[in-house]
């Protein structure tokens, strides 16, 4: 399933560029295929289906719940009043989910069916209000946006056992998946132990892994694989980085530095800041989180451990609170269990109906 060179059509009259090795594996594997149609309903529809058993278990406590509410049909004060325990339950967020009350509630709306639409869309329209792309790999690039140079680079930043590591090593799968080439930096030099982790994804997945030994400096570790990229044609650079919060000022210059050391380097900069959250540290993740969104402007989240919690309205807080767009979630223990994000398809799962259904589409 195709997860970078995916693009929303969004406006049909204009197609997004997809880059150039997105574009030659899939006419080289589509041949013949009426892409536009058969291919993307086809990954839409996968996509779909892991985010939805990812949300398997924040259905069941949330879903649940509404569901009894849903099944009085008139609206009556107490409406309101669990919707607001449920979604804040749910880890939407206080204000965010006193926002999203009050903005139904103003609708004057008598029947608990319409409510619920009106819920849907409401939580559709947080999600898409970040959706636009702030980095250069993800997300419905603008129609004239040209695809970065190769190789292209990804900096990784996250807490320690958030899934950094894991993310990089699906994230490279993923990407080979397509055909690309991946190097990854084990640019977490603190822990001699991260440094291994993923030199075994890099074995098990078949990725290179430029690492120096514990303690070395993690922006020269970047700057070797970037020059290795470089040297091999390589598509793809993931850099990992230390997580380490206790020493979070130290953490946070040593990123700021790796991001400049890219950046003497290679002018652009990164083309994506991945900040990997999990899910089911709820709000204490995204208070931990600011940190490093402060620190070195990230452009993409990804959510981990989805399937781990009952709590994925936390995904609603971090377009709120950060303003920043989720573009994957992690969705079990295996190297593919990674889902692109879609905003419709996850309030769909989330509301448990068909998402032409709760938002109009
Ligand atoms: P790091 O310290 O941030 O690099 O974290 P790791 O990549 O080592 O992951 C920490 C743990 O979380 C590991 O046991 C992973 O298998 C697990 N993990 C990572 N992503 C997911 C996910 O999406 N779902 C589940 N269930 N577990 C995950």
């Amino acid at each position: 399933m195709p997860l970078f060179g995916r693009r929303k059509k969004k406006d049909a009259d204009q197609p997004a560029p997809v880059d150039q090795a997105a574009d030659e594996a899939r006419e080289a594997a589509a041949a013949a295929v009426d892409e536009d149609d058969a291919l993307t309903e086809e990954e839409e529809a996968a996509a779909a289906a892991a985010t939805d058993r990812a949300l398997e278990r924040t259905r069941r406590s949330f879903l649940g719940r509404l569901t009894e509410v849903f099944a009085v049909p008139d609206v009556t004060e107490e409406t309101w009043e669990s919707l607001e325990e449920i979604l804040i339950g749910a880890d939407i967020g206080v204000p965010t989910t006193l926002e999203v009350v009050e903005r139904v509630r103003a609708m004057n709306l008598r029947k608990t069916a319409d409510v619920r639409s009106a819920l849907a869309t409401e939580l559709i329209a947080i999600l898409e209000a970040v959706d636009a792309p702030r980095g250069r790999l993800w997300g419905e690039q603008p129609a004239d946006a040209q695809a970065p140079p190769r190789p292209h680079i990804v900096l990784v930043v996250g807490v320690n056992g958030t899934g950094k590591t894991t993310a990089i090593g699906r994230i490279a799968w993923a990407y080979m998946q397509e055909g690309r080439k991946v190097i990854a930096a084990a640019g977490d030099t603190f822990r001699a132990a991260a440094i291994e982790q993923i030199q075994e994804w890099g074995q098990s997945v078949g990725f290179e892994v430029v690492a120096q030994g514990q303690g070395a400096d993690p922006a020269a570790v970047a700057f070797d694989a970037i020059q290795a990229a470089q040297a091999r044609g390589a598509d793809v650079v993931l850099i990992d980085t230390a997580g380490r919060l206790q020493n979070k000022q130290n953490l946070m210059a040593e990123l700021s530095k790796v991001r400049r050391v890219i950046e003497r380097h290679v002018p652009r900069g990164p083309d994506e800041v991945l900040l990997v959250l999990d899910a089911t540290t709820g709000q204490n993740g995204l208070s931990q989180a600011r940190a490093f969104a402060e620190a070195v402007d990230v452009t993409s989240v990804m959510l981990t451990k989805l399937d781990g919690t009952g709590k994925g309205g936390i995904v609603f807080a971090i377009a709120k609170e950060f303003g920043l767009p989720v573009r994957f979630v992690g969705v079990g223990q295996r190297e593919s269990d990674l889902a692109p994000f879609d905003p419709r398809s996850f309030v769909a799962s989330l509301l448990g109906e068909p998402v032409e259904r709760v938002a109009g589409r």
